[in-house]
């Protein structure tokens, strides 16, 4: 099979991301305490099937990883700017169809994480006891799934720093897993 990953990067940074890295899934760490953060101060919690306790936990995820080879950790540095909800919305949504190209280009085990809460509809239909109303797009976060984001970002030389002020510029990271 041809190796496109080269084009996988270049589309990443395409939709929007300020850099993309081929990386090894044993450098995405995971970790117990990340679902305890989801679970005690995140408002999300619960509130959709792309949250805990409906996403895999961290043992699930790790074996899930260790099941590849290859993957791409895709970068955004983003600077507080009006409209950004807006653009990782467009953004997110490039990166799903993304997992669905490297599908069809013969990666059949593409998997794309995203990051934060599932921005797809006003109010996740879980609320509402109703299945997913957008199941072939919806994906959930690294760290809804038990990755140590801040870990993972540093393993492969990329940046990451909690953030103090409101205007403080963000790290976010998604990943695609290719095979
Ligand atoms: S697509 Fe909608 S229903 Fe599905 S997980 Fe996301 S918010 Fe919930």
């Amino acid at each position: 099979m041809k190796d496109l990953i080269e084009k996988y990067i270049r589309l990443v940074i395409k939709s929007g991301a300020t850099d993309a890295k081929l990386i090894h899934p044993s450098s995405v760490v995971t970790a117990p305490w990340v679902r305890i953060k989801c679970q005690f101060g995140c408002p999300a919690y619960g509130q959709s099937y792309c949250c805990p306790p409906d996403t895999p936990d961290h043992h699930q995820t790790r074996e899930m990883l260790d099941s590849y080879q290859r993957a791409i950790l895709c970068h955004v540095e983003a600077p507080k700017i009006q409209g950004k909800k807006r653009q990782f919305k467009k953004y997110y949504t490039k990166l799903v169809d993304l997992e669905g190209l490297v599908f069809k280009d013969g990666y059949y085990k593409a998997f794309l994480f995203l990051s934060g809460p599932c921005r797809l509809c006003g109010e996740c239909e879980k609320m509402n006891e109703k299945p997913c109303q957008h199941g072939y797009k919806a994906r959930p976060s690294m760290e809804s799934c038990g990755i140590d984001v801040f870990q993972t970002a540093r393993n492969n030389g990329l940046s990451i720093d909690t953030l103090s002020k409101p205007d403080d510029t963000q790290n976010v990271y998604c990943l695609l897993m290719v095979d």
